[in-house]
């Protein structure tokens, strides 16, 4: 058994089903359900015995220890965070309580638990950090990628937040010896993401006839990787990683804001054409940059690559063809995503656009 955290999120929910599409092994999955969460993403698995999905907060320390006592894992995979960027700066709160007292308040019921396993247990359990290539900061435009060896130079309140429950994962390894291994990925893509995120808010904006925001110039390059590579990498580095390390996890697919624009154009355009015929690169807006917004990040995932044999299996193209067919072919997952708040957010946002 194996207990995911934040598993009715975007990457969370992806990987959840992928690792029962693949074995056997069940998983508890917590999740606080919050505004990016979907339960229609785990719709799935309804009625599958090997998935057990608890309603409730990481920080809640009498929960996870009950759940921890009865379901007794093997592993714990902590993707369970506030993720977007813009919110952070917005308001940080959520980001400071979910991020870093959150994953403090899961290092130590964990730290409980694996405590009084025996040694084999102990030796054999993993805590694995899924992290991201934006605690390393912002890159020049000639600069080389990011290795593991990389400060962390956070920029954003989000990246700040993530860089900060890596140092505690850290230093609950150096400290009491809890056996974790950290990833940091580049930016996902790929469905179930909640549309607030640049690539389905394209999607979505492109079919309901709103404009398509970019931020600045749209020169702002981003390192692209499918989310069903991410869960593999996450599996690759769980089973054979060296505990105490830290995996960069990318594919090398670096994009302008604008390119990503014009390829999601390009399929939509060749999969649901516009009424009209014209391209729907006539609703591309430029927008007022977001502050402080870190203008390149690409990543070097050479010891990922040589170490554990793991390779990306998705190019840009495909993995976006698979992800626009994907938001075209599950309005009703689209509809459940936008309800609620979401109006009211992205008016906020992007207010005057
Ligand atoms: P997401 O926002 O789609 O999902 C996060 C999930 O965590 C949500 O379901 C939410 O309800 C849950 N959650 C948040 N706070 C919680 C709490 N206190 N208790 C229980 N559940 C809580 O985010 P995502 O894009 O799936 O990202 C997952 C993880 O991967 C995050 O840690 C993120 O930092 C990391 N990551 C994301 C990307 C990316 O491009 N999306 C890239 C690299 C790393």
């Amino acid at each position: 058994m194996i207990l995911v955290t934040g598993g009715a999120g975007f990457i969370g929910a992806n990987f959840v089903l992928d690792w029962l599409a693949q074995s056997d092994e069940g998983i508890v999955n917590v999740d606080k359900l919050g505004y990016a969460a979907n339960r229609q993403s785990l719709a799935a698995l309804d009625g599958d015995s090997r998935h057990v999905f608890v309603h409730g907060d990481i920080a809640d320390r009498a929960l996870v220890t009950a759940l921890l006592h009865e379901h007794r894992p093997r592993a714990m995979i902590h993707f369970a965070a506030e993720s977007h960027v813009d919110r952070s700066i917005h308001d940080p709160s959520p980001f400071m309580e979910s991020n870093i007292a959150g994953t403090f308040a899961l290092l130590e019921s964990v730290r409980d638990y694996w405590q009084n396993l025996s040694v084999e247990q102990q030796a054999a359990f993993r805590w694995m950090q899924v992290s991201t290539d934006e605690v390393y900061g912002a890159l020049e435009p000639d600069a080389a990628a990011f290795t593991e060896m990389h400060p962390c130079l956070p920029n954003s309140p989000y990246a700040a937040s993530k860089a900060a429950a890596d140092h505690l994962v850290r230093a609950w390894h150096h400290t009491y010896g809890l056996p974790v291994l950290t990833t940091r990925c580049s930016n996902n893509f790929g469905p179930r993401q909640f549309p607030e995120k640049f690539i389905p808010l394209l999607i979505l904006n492109a079919l309901s006839g709103r404009s398509l925001p970019v931020y600045g110039d749209g020169l702002q390059v981003r390192d692209w990787l499918y989310v069903g590579d991410h869960c593999g990498a996450i599996r690759a580095v769980l089973a054979s990683g060296e505990v105490g390390a830290t995996y960069n996890i990318g594919a090398g697919q670096e994009k302008t804001n604008l390119e990503v624009v014009d390829t999601v154009c390009s399929l939509l355009d060749e999969l649901q054409p516009r009424a009209d015929g014209r391209s729907y690169r006539a609703q591309i807006e430029h927008v007022a940059d977001r502050p402080g917004h870190d203008r390149r990040y690409a990543i070097d995932a050479t010891l990922l690559r040589t170490e554990l044999g793991w390779a990306p299996a998705v190019p840009f193209e495909g993995g976006l063809r698979n992800t626009v067919s994907w938001y075209l072919t599950n309005a009703t997952w689209l509809q459940s995503a936008t309800r609620d708040g979401y109006a009211a957010w992205m008016a906020q946002q992007y207010a005057g656009v």
